[in-house]
């Protein structure tokens, strides 16, 4: 390890990494990005080398979780180079999960390799299982292709997890549909709350807002509950249907119940760290990474950039509006 362990100025031990590797996606989903969304020009963005550092000096400070994010992960050209490098680190021990969040679109293609890189986890978000539908919030995906790709994960030995943004007059009524195709497929699926982020926001955001306590309220009303113990430091608490044994997520990124344990940074794919992703609060680590070839300026840019980690965010949803909200897009950040 490469001095003490990173620590936040909360004495939170920070072992998460999320990273963003592009911003870019194949996809245009409706609360994330507006339809004609302008991507950074590609010298903004942190080559597949520099992400490779960034991850690793992260890794020698303590992180032993990193997911790769997006934008669309698996759109980045070249992108497995990325997870067979970063492999090395599964092999040596020092990261004990290397995973990635992605829309599944182009898993059926890159499932094997994910395996062989020690990939053992992967979450495919879904919000639907209507064709037309998935179509018209994706505004461009194929539920078919992705169902596809899902498959193939399973068959690579992938364990797969749903996540679904629970969407008001969007996918309310495909509740129990949704938790019985993930319990026969053996998924686990967790449930987002909609976030009021960037451009995608407007009235139609807070119109669209579907509290998780009521879908909760709604499963309670035809399953029994057990609530699990388990956490991961971030904001999904857990519950077991007793009827089926299925583990049911619940990710509420806008309550302020998990700052106190929060372990988790994200880093976007122009290498800007964002020590909280409800906070406007950044630091850029992609000067001091481009600035030189040893890692010291970088690795103090990072332990300057947690030093300032916010105790806990801002997000507050209010009858007339969101205030905290944060100017910029989920594929920017890394969802
Ligand atoms: N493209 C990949 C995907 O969709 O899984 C990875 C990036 S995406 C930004 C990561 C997650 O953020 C997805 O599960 C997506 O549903 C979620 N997300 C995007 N915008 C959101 C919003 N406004 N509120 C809540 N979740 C959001
Ligand atoms: Fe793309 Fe994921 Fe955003 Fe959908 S949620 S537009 S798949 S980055």
């Amino acid at each position: 390890m490469t001095g003490p362990p990173l620590t936040d100025a909360f004495a939170r031990k920070i072992t998460y990494l999320r990273v963003s590797v592009t911003d870019r996606c194949d996809f245009r989903c409706t609360y994330c990005m507006a339809e004609d969304t302008q991507f950074l020009p590609r010298r903004d963005v942190l080559s597949l080398e520099e992400l490779d550092r960034l991850a690793s000096a992260f890794i020698g400070l303590g992180v032993t979780k990193l997911r790769l994010t997006g934008g669309e992960p698996l759109v980045r050209r070249d992108v497995m180079t990325l997870f067979r490098s970063l492999a090395r680190h599964r092999i040596s021990g020092a990261l004990h999960d290397l995973t990635l969040t992605t829309n599944g679109a182009q898993l059926a293609r890159f499932a094997t390799e994910l395996a062989d890189c020690g990939v053992a986890r992967v979450n495919v978000s879904l919000d639907s299982l209507r064709a037309d539908r998935f179509a018209a919030i994706t505004r461009r995906g194929d539920l078919g292709q992705v169902l596809a790709g899902i498959k193939a994960a399973k068959a690579a030995g992938l364990q797969v997890k749903i996540n679904t943004v629970a969407l008001k007059g969007g996918n309310e009524d495909e509740l129990f549909d949704l938790i019985g195709w993930a319990g026969d497929e053996g998924h686990d699926l967790s449930f987002i709350e909609v976030m009021p982020l960037g451009e995608a926001l407007g009235p139609d955001r807070l119109g669209q807002f579907w509290a998780l306590s009521d879908l909760r309220a709604r499963l309670a009303a035809r399953f029994t509950l057990e609530d699990l113990a388990e956490t991961t430091g971030g904001p999904a608490r857990y519950t077991r249907l007793r009827e089926t044994g299925q583990k049911i997520g619940f990710i509420t990124p806008l309550s302020h119940n998990f700052c106190a344990s929060c372990n988790r940074v994200r880093v976007s794919a122009t290498g800007t760290l964002y020590p909280c992703l409800g906070q406007a609060g950044k630091i850029d680590l992609r000067q001091p990474l481009r600035a030189s070839e040893t890692d010291a300026p970088l690795i103090a840019a990072i332990r300057h950039g947690l030093a300032h980690k916010p105790q806990a965010h801002d997000f507050l949803y209010s009858e007339t509006g969101v205030s905290g909200q944060v100017a910029r897009q989920m594929n920017r950040t890394g969802g």
